[in-house]
């Protein structure tokens, strides 16, 4: 199925895309915990997206993410470079809230990716941020540590969106360590730049050669999976 192009479908469909990530419980445990699912919110349409990782005690209360103490941190941060919160896409590597905030269990992250890369689709950003480790272990598809990726904006294919990807400590870390929020801020001032830049392109394979005449053929990209291209899995 075609993505959305109205501003309209966009919405239509994140509509419902979270009303069906209400109603999951794909993972029991955060299922049977959570007071509600916290499934993201911002400007459906926004060139930038954020990726945190999992709501904390604030978030599953009021469902909406960074809500609390890193939430505002974020939001003074994104205001010192001109970026207002509602201009943006937030939302977490998962929709619920694991108990006593404990890490994210590699099948739960599994379970509610289908979400993300559905999100990421509908919103079409053309920056994602990947806040803290899991976000960014999760759009890199690699483990590199947080520390050693982080400032480093590259163009990914994420599902079937292609984005600029900037890794970034997350703001409760950040909180934590107070000389990670300068580190924060120095990187979140490449933001607005990043902004400017024409929406990426996908890479195009190169192009067949030793053919005779016939000019080389650029191959389509290939297929994403099933399972991204459901949302759901
Ligand atoms: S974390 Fe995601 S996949 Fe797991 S129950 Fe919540 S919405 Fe479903």
């Amino acid at each position: 199925m075609a993505d959305p192009v109205t501003a309209g479908e966009r919405r239509a469909g994140l509509t419902e895309l979270a009303a069906r990530a209400r109603a999951c419980e794909r993972c029991p445990q955060l299922a049977a915990a959570r007071t509600t699912v916290v499934f993201g919110n911002g400007d459906p349409d926004a060139d930038l997206l954020l990726v945190g990782e999992a709501p904390g005690q604030d978030e599953d209360r009021q469902g909406v993410p960074f809500v609390g103490a890193a939430g505002r941190l974020l939001n003074e941060l994104l205001a010192e470079i001109g970026i207002r919160r509602d201009e943006v896409f937030v939302t977490n590597v998962l929709r619920c809230r694991p108990p006593d905030n404990r890490d994210p269990l590699p099948e739960e992250i599994d379970h509610c990716r289908g979400y993300l890369l559905e999100t990421l689709a509908l919103v079409r950003p053309k920056v994602v941020c990947s806040l803290g480790t899991f976000a960014t272990r999760l759009l890199r598809e690699d483990p590199a540590s947080i520390r050693a990726v982080r400032g480093r904006a590259e163009i990914r294919t994420i599902g079937r969106s292609t984005v600029r990807l900037l890794p970034l400590f997350h703001p409760a870390a950040a909180l934590y360590q107070p000389s990670s929020v300068e580190l924060l801020r120095e990187d979140l001032a490449r933001l607005p730049a990043l902004l400017e830049l024409p929406a990426p392109t996908p890479a195009v394979p190169p192009p067949v050669t030793g053919d005779g005449d016939r000019p080389p053929q650029a191959e389509a990209p290939p297929e994403p999976p099933a399972d991204a291209q459901l949302g759901l899995f």
